[in-house]
């Protein structure tokens, strides 16, 4: 049953015709008062479909396919499941872990997938010829059109609307196989009305992420995918499968390639992508010796099962020697794209297959050379440079717990190294909790948080967008993981957890300057970095020689980079019997990074107002302000500033502010906080 099934679905994906130019993204289209607005750009088609959409019994997914690998063509299908909310619902959960159901949650997930059928679709091109091609082609393949219509045209693109011959209504359950015709007849009505407009193509998801697995070879041999790949400057990965004629027609000329290749110091390295009994293992291994293949075959890593990577089969993935995968993922039989695909790599240009990720690929080479500076200071008072979002090349990994973090190339590779040491030195397994956000993320995370809980609150909890050292993608938070007497591994993950080990972080610590790395919120020096103590944050620059000078400094890299005095100097004291200097160091940083967010201000001065405003009533006040704060402490402070020449935000124009009012209180325990500021 489960080889059947696995048939019927390659059957499937040659009817939805196997060559998406990325893995599918499917998207919803959005209810309006008109009906269901589908937004296609990945096809140049903005389409509205009739309330019935929006009412409809069962549930209509569209996938919008962008660029077709081989062919200039795009493409947009629209499939209807016949099953109730519950049944949708039930059925997303058993795909959600497909690899590990039982043989009764088998049976469920199977019976409720195949309830689809094949609602009509979309194609658009610059060239009427493809379009005739790509008719004869799925004819050939056993999915042929019952009619292609021509809408319109647009920005030098063609428009048409589609309907296959085989629709497979017949797996649908009378009451949906009577909605789906309805919804076809409505897709019908609905789209010469349509708009069209110029394809744009969306960034392939897979380039610039690491692979990393472990699994055998046919013969049950262990491999890792670390030692694999850094054997050849190339590797090009085929998944592929027994039942699949496609995948095994390219296999003779893949061992052809493989042999050539070898001299390059590349390798084809195949990956049986099937059942994973005794009798396939067999029938692959007859397969690949009947088509001389001698390349490596492994079995499916479960990790790539998880991640979807070959959501065809064949699929093809190149990744260089540390498993990054360097050009856009080629989902289909195209045995013609796999040398010049090699070819094209070693020049340093990307392959033919590429075309469809020109964008990402441009941008990257684009980027290599201008690079980033390894010793910008990010901070609650420094701003990530202009152009830095541009600039930067990451990789995106998939952590222990099954989150997916992005970093910075070399300071991954820097990490990779640490880890290593680490690990066969110290028996200590690090991990990587989080690193890049984009500053876009963070004001994603603000605008939820304002529209939540309102401007104050998110002004307290969340870190200004744009100012958090996490935005360089060179400030990592680790975790690490704990291997007991058994060898069994137990994350330590909770701030709260990791703390309750200072003497593995002292460790940790004293191995960070040898690959770059620097601890950046030191303890006792909250004052100018704005953050108290966190043995988890470290912060790559990229010089070993530097990261051994600030750490036997004991400085933070403010005081190393004299940053520091710059933004302190500015700041008055005064005297205080209640307060030590740190105190009040550390309160007013809190000021400076409230004032980071006034845009465009200059700050001429801040003062502390003296031990008078530390009042029982001021104290009262500001525990009224804030419920939750339970403030034993309180401070005031006063600030001369200068608003920007054009008005920005609530200030004036070109005017100085003075004796600006900032309070501070602070809990048993806790850190200052800004509770209130203006006049009055
Ligand atoms: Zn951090």
């Amino acid at each position: 049953m489960k080889k059947l099934f696995s048939m019927l679905f390659s059957v499937l994906l040659l009817a939805s015709l196997a060559a998406p130019a990325f893995a599918v993204t499917a998207v919803g289209g959005e209810v309006s008062e008109d009906g269901v607005v589908y937004d296609l750009p990945y096809a140049g088609i903005r389409v509205t479909f009739p309330q019935e959409f929006a009412e409809a019994e069962g549930v209509v997914l569209c996938t919008q396919r962008g660029k077709l690998v081989d062919r200039d063509l795009y493409a947009v299908s629209f499939v209807y499941y016949g099953l109730s909310p519950e049944e949708w619902e039930e059925f997303d959960e058993l795909e959600s872990h497909k690899q590990d159901l039982t043989e009764e949650e088998y049976e469920r997930w199977t019976s409720l997938g195949m309830q689809n059928a094949f609602l009509p679709g979309f194609l658009a091109c610059e060239d009427e010829s493809e379009v005739e091609s790509y008719k004869q082609y799925s004819a050939e393949v056993g999915c042929p059109y019952a009619s292609v219509i021509k809408l319109g045209e647009a920005d030098g693109y063609m428009f048409f609307y589609t309907e296959d011959e085989i629709t497979k209504i017949e797996t649908l359950r009378p009451q949906y196989a009577e909605e789906y015709r309805k919804l076809a007849a409505a897709m019908k009505e609905a789209a010469p009305k349509a708009e069209f407009f110029a394809p744009t193509e969306p960034e392939d998801p897979w380039t610039g992420r690491v692979l990393r697995f472990e699994t055998t070879d046919l013969d049950g041999n262990a491999v890792r995918s670390d030692e694999l790949f850094a054997e050849h400057d190339i590797t090009m990965l085929n998944f592929w499968a027994t039942w699949c004629e496609p995948c095994k027609r390219e296999l003779r000329e893949l061992g052809d390639i493989n042999r050539r290749m070898q001299e390059e110091n590349c390798a084809v390295v195949g990956i049986l992508y099937d059942e994973d009994d005794e009798e396939t293992i067999e029938l692959a291994k007859a397969v690949l010796e009947e088509n001389g293949v001698d390349y490596m075959n492994l079995k499916m890593p479960k990790s790539l099962d998880e991640a979807e990577i070959a959501v065809t089969r064949p699929t093809s993935v190149f990744v260089d020697s540390s498993g990054v995968i360097i050009a856009p993922v080629i989902n289909g039989a195209f045995v013609n794209l796999y040398e010049a695909g090699f070819r094209e790599l070693l020049d340093g240009t990307e392959p033919a297959a590429a075309d469809a990720g020109a964008d990402a690929a441009e941008k990257s080479s684009m980027n290599a050379g201008r690079g980033i500076d390894y010793l910008a200071l990010v901070n609650k008072l420094n701003p990530l440079p202009d152009g830095w979002e541009d600039a930067l090349e990451t990789v995106t990994i998939t952590n222990s717990v099954g989150d997916e973090v992005e970093v910075e190339k070399k300071a991954y590779d820097a990490y990779l190294a640490l880890k290593e040491d680490l690990e066969e030195n110290e028996g200590i397994y690090l991990e990587l909790d989080s690193a890049r956000r984009s500053v876009a993320a963070q004001q994603d995370i603000m605008d939820r948080f304002i529209e939540k809980y309102g401007a104050d609150y998110a002004a307290k909890t969340v870190a200004t967008p744009g100012y958090s050292e996490h935005h360089t993608g060179l400030a990592l938070d680790l975790y690490f993981k704990l291997k007991d007497d058994n060898g069994e591994f137990t994350d330590v993950y909770y701030n709260e957890d990791m703390v309750r080990y200072p003497e593995i972080w002292e460790k940790i610590h004293a191995r960070l300057a040898d690959y770059g790395f620097i601890l950046r919120y030191l303890e006792g020096r909250e004052h100018i970095t704005g953050y108290g103590y966190e043995p988890w944050h470290i912060r790559y620059i990229d010089s070993p020689e530097i990261a051994k000078e600030i750490a036997e400094a004991g400085i933070t890299l403010e005081e190393y980079l004299g940053a520091a005095t710059n933004a302190l100097e500015k700041i008055d004291l005064g005297k205080s019997e209640i307060y030590t200097e740190e105190d009040l160091r550390a309160a007013s940083v809190q000021v400076l990074c409230k004032f980071a967010s006034f845009e465009g201000c200059e700050l001429h001065n801040l003062r502390y107002a003296g031990d008078e405003s530390c009042t029982e009533e001021n104290l009262k006040w500001m525990n009224e302000l804030n419920e939750d704060g339970n403030y034993t402490q309180a401070a005031q402070f006063l600030m001369n500033f200068h608003s920007p020449k054009e008005q920005v935000g609530v200030w004036e124009a070109d005017r100085e502010y003075t004796d600006y009012g900032w309070w501070l209180a602070r809990g048993e325990g806790s850190g200052w906080e800004v509770v209130t500021q203006g006049y009055g």
